[in-house]
């Protein structure tokens, strides 16, 4: 492939040998991929330290024959998310977006809307520091946009519409149930933030309040739904339970 542009988020870097990375990326046009960069472990390497995890960067790719991992000619920064590091729980919910998109969506399969959520997301969570609220937009949004969220508004087994009862699920994105037991329920309340989120922008979601205990039923419903369909354990999403239990 010759040399391509592209925009994209790093999810996580690792060391190869003593002086490359390999970069793993959320790219606006490929989708998700692994690059290799070589000497980016070097001081005075040509990435400058553009490659941190959570950063937004412009690159430039390209293909040797035979070899399966992409490599990085060169990038640059377009928006850092390091202030968010300055709190620790905020950090925690950009880690586990970032982890989330690794493990969730699969490889170089383009997913430009994914891509914008994600950014958007960032920039949320960067500008309002509101953690809750933004991972279960970013939770509900993920799934929809990778058509793995199943119906909302009636029972997956009988088809009535669901009502003040709440309704329970489990594990595995299959839909919601009013008479069936599941592993997890979610009440009426919790439901109706999932129709808030698929109407309202992100901005504006933000800027609306709701109850606490809606949102974490919300959230663990989708969550729960996400890491069924991940790869691996999500390490950040175990910290964030943590973390809310002793708030
Ligand atoms: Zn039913």
């Amino acid at each position: 492939m010759p040399l391509r542009e592209t925009e994209a988020i790093v999810l996580r870097t690792y060391h190869l040998g003593e002086a490359d990375k390999i970069v793993s990326l959320f790219t606006r046009q490929y989708g998700r991929l692994r690059a290799v960069a070589t000497g980016a472990q070097r001081t005075r390497s040509r990435f400058g330290g553009v490659l941190e995890p959570l950063t937004y960067i412009r690159l430039w790719l390209f293909e040797r024959e035979n070899r399966d991992l992409l490599r990085m000619n060169s990038a640059e920064l377009v928006e850092s998310f390091f202030a968010i590091q300055g709190d620790f729980t905020v950090q925690l919910a950009a880690q586990y977006m970032a982890e989330a998109a690794e493990r969730f969506l699969p490889e170089r399969e383009v997913n430009e809307r994914a891509f914008r959520l994600l950014l958007a997301a960032l920039r949320g969570l960067k500008a309002s520091g509101e953690v809750h609220r933004t991972l279960l937009y970013f939770d509900y949004w993920l799934l929809r946009l990778s058509g793995l969220l199943p119906e909302l508004r009636w029972c997956a087994a009988c088809g009535k519409p669901l009502n003040a009862q709440g309704a329970s699920y489990d594990a595995t994105p299959q839909g919601l149930f009013c008479c069936r037991r599941g592993k997890g329920k979610i009440s009426a309340g919790g439901l109706g933030l999932t129709e808030k989120i698929r109407r309202l922008p992100l901005d504006a979601w933000l800027g609306s309040d709701e109850p606490r205990n809606a949102v974490f039923e919300a959230r663990r419903l989708f969550e729960a739904w996400i890491a069924s369909s991940a790869e691996g354990r999500l390490m950040t999403l175990e910290m964030l339970h943590e973390e809310a239990e002793r708030e």
